[in-house]
């Protein structure tokens, strides 16, 4: 349902992204996951038509989006980053006007007004104006005017960014309904656990680029079936580097007060390998040991932890 070819953005010497290809089928839920900065907004922009990119195709079903934009619009709801409504009028007169702009038939836009607001859960405060609600309110008031003129295919930019556990996970159970009657969703985060609770498909993103594709499962056989071991200490990857050379691990990820590794030989155990540490003036904060997840995963790709 949404093909990408090549698709690059510079800005200056900037590579945001650089040569991104993907699939998206009919139905599917998938995750751009990466840390800020990664060209994620970047690469979505460029899927809805907002930006256009320096390189590559995007087609949306089968409409090449810079072809035949007003057919591969009609396809795509988006829901930014940023709130994008009017904080004096009530959710219903937003969810109107914006359906008004995408072209929804009055009578059928007041209909599908009322259920789309039900299913978000801001029916019986629809009235009110908007400025009076919590954050959490606000992102569902987002989420709804992106799904206003029924898309098939729906773009969402961080949908859960600044609101609290309890509000994130209701808007993650909407996308969750949303994608099991057959929209195709795309959607960006930078929350490991949202994009492993949520997606079919996930691709690990990183300057620019897509690192790895893949449902949960197969991205975890790239750290393999080992379990991984966690250190977090006051040591610096150089230090950390030269004192684990001629052990039995294989490292996966080095980074300052952090490693990640797998112990690679018979007999040779946690005992064994905090000896070393302790032995070579290492001085370990935590240590954890546990089934590869996505975390090490991301941690082996990017060699860095994902962080709010
Ligand atoms: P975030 O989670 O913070 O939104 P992101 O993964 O969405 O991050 P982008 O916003 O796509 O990342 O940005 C990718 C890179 O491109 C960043 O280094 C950013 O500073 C840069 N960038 C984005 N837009 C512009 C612009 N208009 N001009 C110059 N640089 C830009």
């Amino acid at each position: 349902m949404i093909s990408v070819e090549g698709l690059s953005k510079r800005y200056g010497e900037l590579r945001a992204v650089d040569g991104i290809s993907l699939r998206v089928a009919r139905g599917e839920l998938f995750g751009f996951l990466g840390p800020n900065g990664a060209g994620k907004t970047t690469t979505i922009s460029m899927i809805c038509g907002l930006l256009r990119p320096d390189d590559g195709t995007v087609f949306i079903g089968e409409y090449n989006l810079w072809e035949s934009p007003k057919a591969a619009k009609r396809l795509l709801g988006l829901v930014p980053q940023e709130p994008a409504f009017y904080e004096e009028f009530s959710a219903r007169e937003n969810l109107l006007f914006w359906g008004g702009l995408y072209g929804v038939p009055r009578p059928e836009l007041k209909k599908s007004s009322d259920a789309i607001l039900e299913r978000v859960g801001l029916a019986e405060r629809a009235k009110e104006p908007v400025s009076r609600y919590s954050g959490g309110m606000k992102r569902r008031l987002n989420l709804a005017i992106g799904l206003v003129h029924r898309p098939q295919v729906l773009l969402l930019d961080e949908p859960t960014v600044g609101i609290d556990p309890q509000a994130r996970n209701n808007i993650l159970e909407i996308i969750r309904d949303i994608a099991r009657e057959g929209t195709t969703i795309l959607f960006t985060t930078h929350h490991l656990e949202e994009a492993e609770k949520l997606c079919d498909r996930i691709a690990i993103m990183d300057h620019g680029r897509i690192l790895q594709t893949g449902s949960v499962g197969e991205l975890a056989k790239v750290v393999g079936d080992r379990e991984v071991v966690t250190l977090r200490g006051k040591f610096t990857a150089q230090q950390i580097e030269q004192c684990l050379q001629h052990e039995p691990v294989a490292v996966l990820s080095l980074a300052d007060q952090l490693a990640t590794l797998h112990l690679v030989r018979e007999g040779y155990g946690m005992a064994s390998l905090v000896s070393h540490l302790s032995k070579s003036g290492i001085e370990l904060a935590d240590l954890s040991i546990q089934k590869p997840t996505l975390e090490s995963v991301y941690l082996k790709l990017t060699g860095r932890e994902l962080r709010d």
